[in-house]
């Protein structure tokens, strides 16, 4: 692209866009960014989605947003206040007594700013109106230098000493982004005054704080206050606020980045990428490139060796792995979503500064297939939290009402902002990045660019420039990663020679007349994306999209079918997932085993290779409804002999076996554990844990069945609990034994078993509630005192 960027074009840009596309309305910025600006965003207020399926994700959202009573979300800030409030407060996160409540009402804030944008609708003006004076009451009735929020000041004492809190600084961070964001697109400045005396607040708070008290304060998760305070000096030229944006700068986290160390294992993800976007907007604003590494670094390492292959990072919320190793990794709390949607900002930025296809090739990924689907189908505002990559799973969402978690509140603008990455343009360039059904106005050129596709239903899209007079521009097209060497474009019919320069993009500099018409052809095609660490374990790819098999509703009730409501959460992390087959084949073209459904669009199925059985393969952020899988085992017909000579055996009598310690064993049984310790005994791998561990494993549908258990001496007396598919069942201590391996047999209750193939079991700590003094409050903790015994082995058998 930069070499379609003539030296005049550069300095004109320069001096018509004063400042950072990211916040879309540049005529708010008073501070110019150091490091130059290559593409912009277009002003959401220019983008218009026309009919698809993106439009009708959003105008879901819409309808929630606008139907939401502002009085609820005002609830926790009046009663904090001391003022009155007779709203019904909302449930989960957002429960009076909850450490992290107000969060939503931030994000709430941001939601409608980017709706408003994305469609024009005043409405949504009232609503935040509403919002912000109530905002501004309890601000000046709590009276406290500026202090705003739902809970009292008293958790910013906790973590600021170090006595344990949630997270009160990730809290107001929403608040203040919220509040900025309805400045910046709504233009409503209340909103400004109201964050402007909140931030003089922090900077009173933090003031008193030595460099070693913040950066202590700083390992509790505090979202994006770096990049806040970054946004807010560029908003105000005050650099009162680049100095508290320097405050929130977490050395423990980008020292090694800036080094270009992935010291990430053990971190929680959604903790780190708001201060990487913080990292991008400190370059942005001071050109000072050890913040450019650390963005360019992380984005580099997170993206291409820490993400499933729908762009979406995280293991129960954490990084518990070395980069490129993803085999054990698979599991129901995968691809926490808030990750997926800061990612995608800090891409933003990213291809801002370097426009190249490397970056909305990811976009695309990780909206296309990790953000598309986490809306439940018909119900608004219920999200998906996580995104389970184990085979065998299902969607679950948070119910709107009782959930009101992170994930809710990065959904609600997910799902507000399909506009905002479809174009970038700077002077004389317009880049088109995504194949979306939309309409943008570039105003600068008096021009009129629309994109009508049902891509991926269709592989081309169709461009048409409406102008007065002709004009020269150039316009980039992304040519994908997935394109076929097919990849081809017409003007008014006629065919073009285009390739793709180093960037990614194949530019076509014309002068454009009114009604000229580009269509380009991108036909798809299949392709396999193999583990790093364990090859034979793929995800199947078409073109973008990324295909899950239909694995039906074995062991589902109607609770998970709709993945919703009571329950839920608990089924899908400790009921069985019921596995995906295997597919065995010699074949080395795809196209000879994965074949298209006649009549049905993105739709494959597996021909002679699956084991048992074959399986249909649909878009996964369309699959719903029933269990599936996104990775799958490929082996040759070499290849899956071998691996069955090397597997565990099931002992004689046995209908299933679960060997501890055993690579392909842990990963058939579904092995998770939390807080676990692992070791060996006379050449025998155990596990025992403070908290859980948990194996699926096979049953008789219809046959009582018992499970055999086998332990080590010094287990004798041992306590824990014993679940079947998330409920407990009795068990008794262990009697006890000397030195030397024993088994224990248990009765699984038939009623528990019976129907199905395949159970969760789960070994689980007896917990303890105590209250504990911590400061001047007591908070209840969680106490155990005993650890599962070692286990090494488990079969199930015919009772
Ligand atoms: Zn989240």
């Amino acid at each position: 692209m930069k070499r379609t960027i003539s030296l005049i074009g550069l300095l004109i840009a320069f001096c018509c866009f004063s400042i950072q596309n990211v916040l879309y309305s540049q005529d708010k910025f008073v501070v110019n960014d150091k490091i130059e600006t290559m593409a912009y965003k277009f002003d959401m207020k220019d983008v218009r989605l026309l009919d698809g399926e993106f439009k009708k994700a959003m105008d879901q959202n819409y309808k929630y947003l606008i139907d939401m009573d502002v009085n609820r979300l005002l609830h926790n800030f009046r009663i904090n206040a001391g003022l009155k409030s007779s709203a019904k407060p909302l449930g989960g996160w957002e429960e009076p007594q909850v450490e992290l409540r107000g969060h939503f009402t931030g994000h709430f804030l941001t939601a409608c700013a980017l709706m408003y944008s994305s469609t024009g609708d005043k409405n949504f003006i009232a609503k935040v109106d509403s919002l912000v004076n109530g905002l501004e009451e309890c601000q000046v009735a709590l009276n406290r230098n500026g202090y705003l929020s739902a809970y009292p000041e008293e958790l910013i004492d906790r973590v600021e000493t170090g006595v344990r809190v949630w997270a009160p600084y990730y809290t107001l961070h929403k608040i203040f982004a919220g509040l900025i964001d309805v400045y910046v697109h709504m233009n409503n400045k209340k909103a400004l005054d109201v964050c402007e005396r909140m931030a003089m607040w922090v900077k009173l708070r933090t003031d008193k704080l030595s460099q070693e008290q913040i950066q202590k304060m700083l390992r509790v998760e505090f979202g994006g206050m770096n990049e806040m305070f970054y946004n807010l000096y560029s908003l105000t030229g005050k650099e009162d606020y680049k100095e508290l944006a320097k405050r929130f700068e977490d050395k423990f986290v980008f020292d090694p980045l800036s080094r270009k160390e992935d010291k990430l294992r053990g971190l929680h993800a959604n903790t780190q990428i708001p201060k990487v976007i913080g990292a991008t907007r400190a370059y942005e604003l001071t050109g000072d490139e050890y913040y450019g590494t650390i963005a360019k670094y992380f984005w580099n390492e997170v993206t291409k060796a820490r993400s499933y292959v729908t762009g979406g990072t995280s293991n129960f919320e954490y990084w518990r792995s070395e980069p490129n190793h993803f085999f054990d990794q698979l599991s129901s709390d995968d691809h926490e979503n808030c990750c997926t949607y800061n990612m995608l900002k800090l891409t933003s930025h990213l291809f801002s500064l370097e426009p190249k296809a490397e970056y909305s090739d990811y976009y695309e990924r990780a909206l296309l297939n990790g953000i598309m689907g986490t809306q439940h189908p018909e119900t608004g505002g219920a999200f998906m939290y996580s995104v389970s990559m184990l085979p065998g799973t299902w969607r679950i969402f948070c119910e709107p009402e009782y959930s009101y978690v992170c994930c809710s509140g990065t959904g609600i603008e997910s799902f507000g902002k399909f506009g905002d990455n479809i174009y970038f343009h700077n002077a004389n360039s317009l880049f088109v990045n995504l194949f979306i059904s939309s309409k943008v106005e570039w105003k600068e050129k008096n021009i009129t660019l629309t994109q009508k596709t049902n891509f991926p239903d269709e592989q081309k899209t169709l461009l048409t420039i409406s102008t007065k007079q002709p004009q020269e521009f150039v316009l980039n097209l992304r040519v994908p990663y997935w394109a076929s060497k097919k990849y081809s474009v017409t003007i008014n019919g006629k065919s073009l020679n285009v390739t793709a320069d180093p960037t990614g993009y194949a530019s076509i500099k014309r002068v454009w007349k009114n009604n000229d018409k580009v269509e380009i052809q991108f036909p798809f095609e299949l392709h396999l994306e193999r583990m790093p660490d364990y090859p034979n374990r793929t995800a199947i790819i078409f073109g973008p999209v990324v295909l899950a098999g239909k694995l039906g509703q074995k062991q589902m009730n109607s609770v998970m079918i709709n993945g919703m409501g009571e329950d839920v959460e608990r089924l899908s992390k400790e009921s069985a997932a019921i596995p995906a087959p295997k597919f065995v084949t010699d074949e080395t073209v795809l196209s000879n085993w994965i074949k298209p459904v006649k009549g049905k669009s993105l739709t494959f199925t597996t021909i002679n290779a699956g084991v048992p059985n074959d399986v249909t393969l649909i878009p996964f952020y369309r699959l719903q409804k029933e269990r599936y899988s996104v990775y799958f085992d490929v082996f040759s017909k070499k290849e899956w002999k071998d691996f069955l000579d090397q597997k565990v055996k099931i002992p004689e009598g046995a209908i299933d076996c679960f060997v501890f310690g055993d690579k392909f064993s842990n990963d058939e049984h579904n092995y998770q554990a939390w807080i676990a310790n692992k070791g060996e005994t006379a050449g025998r791998k155990w596990v025992k844990s403070k908290s859980w561990f948990r194996f699926d494993i096979n049953v008789a549908p219809d046959k009582p069945v018992m499970l055999r258990t086998t332990y080590y001496g010094d287990e004798s007396e041992a306590e824990y609990y014993l679940s079947i598919d998330g409920i407990h069942i009795p068990t008794k201590k262990i009697e006890k034994h000397s030195d030397e391996f024993f088994t224990v047999d248990y009765d699984l209750p038939f009623e528990m078993t019976k129907g199905k193939e395949r159970i969760g079991i789960q070994f689980k700590v007896p917990e303890k509630k105590k209250d504990v003094s911590v400061g001047q409050t007591t908070v209840e903790k969680t106490v155990s005192k005993y650890e599962t015994p070692k286990l090494f082995e488990c079969e199930t058998r015919v009772k």
